[in-house]
């Protein structure tokens, strides 16, 4: 008889293991659709942040932790973009799965060639981006060579499914040489644009466009009068191709120089879900370039 219940156990403990789908908590909410990308139907992905909030201002709330503690891997951004809550998220879940150093906590940036890091870290003028710029999801290889880490680390997870991840992985890098293939037809090399936040460097780097100036004195810091002043008397005179601005923050200065230059503002969506076309990240590239453009 106890052998038995034993086998039973053993049974249900195989049963569940086997069918048990990775629990993926990300902050952004392109992590998470690219996670889905790689995990499809063995992973269950829940983002924090909605597409909505400013990504440099999220609050923890109860509810945050709650999805911490539930998860087998929390991928997020990394270059302190998440500072302000993810550390507290991590402490306050007590999960030993997402801490620093363990397989399920996944920062996305390890797998990215950061630019504009500073000499030393300095967060004294209030600089949100003190690691570099952390906006490098605009990127096709950044997010090509984050997607193999992503298939990489579910296969430690779960290596029952470690050729289901990878063959995920081979579709996602196929859509990307497919994707990059049609956006060598946008013509924005040498064009010139303004910009609220430091949020474009990686799409100019890799489509050949510059950043002439910016809205912001530094990246979370608002522009003061005599800063529009001078960007109003800049942006007439230099006349760039547009005035890039990012939906959930300073759309109201942007449409205030834009008025006063006559040069157009661009609402550009910075994450999945932030409009209703960008449904994923290749969707939200699409949308991208063809408002540069
Ligand atoms: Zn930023």
């Amino acid at each position: 008889m106890r052998k038995i219940v034993f086998l039973f156990l053993i049974s249900i403990l195989f049963a569940t293991t086997a069918h048990a789908k990775v629990q993926v908590v990300t902050t952004m909410g392109w992590i998470g659709s690219l996670a889905r990308e790689i995990g499809k139907d063995k992973v269950e992905v829940v983002s924090l942040i909605k597409p909505s909030q400013d990504p440099h201002m999220i609050e923890a709330k109860p509810s945050m932790i709650v999805a911490v503690r539930k998860a087998d891997i929390l991928m997020y951004n990394g270059l302190d973009l998440e500072i302000g809550y993810l550390p507290r998220l991590i402490e306050s879940s007590r999960n030993p799965k997402v801490q620093p150093g363990n397989a399920g906590n996944f920062d996305c940036s390890r797998y990215v060639t950061v630019i504009e890091k500073p000499e030393t870290v300095d967060r004294s003028m209030g600089d949100v981006h003190p690691l570099g710029n952390p906006h490098y999801h605009y990127s096709a290889r950044n997010v090509a060579n984050i997607a193999a880490g992503m298939a990489k680390t579910f296969s430690e997870l779960a290596p029952g499914d470690a050729s289901y991840f990878n063959a995920n992985l081979a579709i996602v890098q196929a859509t990307l040489r497919e994707r990059q293939a049609r956006w060598a037809v946008h013509h924005l090399k040498g064009k010139k644009f303004l910009s609220y936040h430091k949020y474009f460097e990686y799409l100019a780097r890799d489509f050949g466009f510059s950043i002439v100036g910016y809205v912001e004195t530094k990246p979370g810091i608002p522009p003061s009068s005599g800063h529009i002043e001078n960007l109003i008397e800049m942006t007439r005179k230099d006349r760039p191709a547009g005035i890039l601005v990012t939906p959930y923050h300073g759309t109201k200065e942007v449409a205030f120089l834009s008025h006063k230059t006559g040069v157009r503002g661009i609402v550009v969506p910075h994450d999945v879900g932030a409009t209703p076309a960008a449904k994923d990240w290749f969707t939200l590239m699409d949308q991208v370039l063809g408002l540069l453009e």
